[in-house]
């Protein structure tokens, strides 16, 4: 089968790898250059969930990711200002980590290195010009026309792919910021990964090395228009947060993100067209889901499309990506929504959840299970 994918981002390389490894012949259109690893971690981190990396191994990619950009965790602990703790480790589900941060430029380049051990042709800083979605062909900014029997929307949040084939999307603004930075640590840190709730905004910690870790500050915009973009005033907000966790640091490197949750209504069409990753849905980072969705999506998609019709593997491709993603994205609503709330209830039961799943061993064990994508 002929499959053109939209967008080289992770999902989009994953997906064409995932794909070309079937026995695809599949080609990769990418709007930007290709994505190059190099020098100090770059602010774009994902937290990569065990499934995902096992996943990432039997493709091949796991062993290409640079060694000094990716990072295995065993410990994650979650916990309100007020004390309510809950910590998750590797041991509650016998497995050697339960995730790993990863720098998103070097997992993308390493999934770009093996497009020519599987013949995959890619064409970088083009873009598709237009769209024939019933003659199943699309023409290229290089004036290049290619037919395909699939057309995949790995395209991002802002879709083309989902523009051309129609499909409406549903949205809005958290009216937040994600402010993430890159400290030296000087106190060693431990391979944990932990995020604080409190009612403006959770606040967490991605570690990177022994001496290196991401920190992670959500604000409300409002906040954030208070510091006026006046960088030492950020910085000393940063230390206040986090030099009480991790002691002495100095921050490298910071950037501000705005928060968007989006939707697409359908994930198919025409019988030939899907969205995969960021294009179907986008969600809040504060689990830091979002990749990890997508890659389900590349496995759920590439399982369909073993032994049955592409139309039938599209139907179920749907069906079952849509509920798992919306599932998610309606349980980072709760969390968020829960813990900003003025209310006591809805913050009292949350922290409440949180003492009772520590105490509860196998309901703590199935949240681990489900947390790394089991
Ligand atoms: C602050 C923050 C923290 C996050 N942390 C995590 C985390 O810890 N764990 C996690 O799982 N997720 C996390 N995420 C989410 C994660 O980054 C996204 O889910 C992921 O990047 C989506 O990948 P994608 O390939 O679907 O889309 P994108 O990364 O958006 O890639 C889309 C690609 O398509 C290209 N493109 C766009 N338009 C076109 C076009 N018209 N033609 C050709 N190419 C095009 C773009 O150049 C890009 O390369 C975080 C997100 C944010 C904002």
């Amino acid at each position: 089968m002929n499959v053109v994918v939209v967008g080289g981002g992770m999902v989009g390389a994953g997906v064409a790898v995932s794909l070309a490894k079937q026995g695809h012949h599949v080609t990769v259109i990418e709007a930007g250059k290709a994505a190059i690893s190099e020098g100090d971690w770059d602010l774009r981190i994902s937290s990569i969930h065990l499934r995902n990396v096992e996943w990432l191994q039997e493709l091949g990619t796991w062993s290409n990711i640079r060694p000094q950009r990716k990072f295995m965790y065993t410990d994650l602990a979650v916990q309100t200002l007020d004390g309510q703790r809950l910590n998750f480790s590797n041991d509650d589900v016998d497995a050697l980590a339960l995730g790993a941060m990863v720098e998103n430029n070097a997992l993308q380049e390493a999934l770009w290195e093996q497009f020519s051990a599987h013949t995959i042709t890619v064409y970088s800083e083009t873009r598709v010009e237009h769209f024939d979605l019933a003659d199943r062909s699309v023409t290229l900014s290089n004036g290049e026309t290619l037919t395909y029997d699939l057309l995949l929307g790995a395209d991002g949040a802002q879709s083309q792919v989902a523009k051309a084939a129609h499909i409406g999307q549903r949205g809005w603004d958290y009216d937040m910021r994600c402010m993430l930075a890159i400290a030296e640590v000087e106190k060693p840190l431990p391979a944990a990964t932990w995020e604080v709730f409190r009612s403006e905004g959770p606040y967490a910690l991605l570690p990177l090395s022994e001496h290196q870790a991401c920190l992670i500050d959500y604000r409300s915009e409002q906040q954030w228009q208070e510091f006026a973009r006046n960088s030492e005033a950020i910085q000393q907000s940063l230390n206040n947060v986090f030099e009480p966790h991790i002691g002495k640091h100095t921050i490298t490197q910071f950037a501000s993100f705005p928060l968007r949750r989006q939707r697409a209504l359908q994930y198919i069409s025409h019988d030939s067209v899907a969205l995969i990753g960021d294009a179907a849905h986008s969600i809040h980072p504060l689990a830091g889901q979002g990749v990890n969705l997508g890659f389900a999506d590349v496995q759920e998609l590439t399982r369909q499309l073993v032994d049955q019709p592409l139309s039938q593997a599209l139907i179920n491709y749907e069906r079952i990506r849509m509920q798992e993603n919306q599932q998610m994205m309606r349980a980072m609503d709760a969390i968020h929504v829960g813990f900003r709330s003025l209310h006591l209830l809805p913050r009292g039961l949350l922290a409440l959840g949180l003492a009772l799943v520590d105490k509860v061993a196998p309901l703590k064990r199935e949240l681990v299970r489900k947390a790394i994508g089991f």
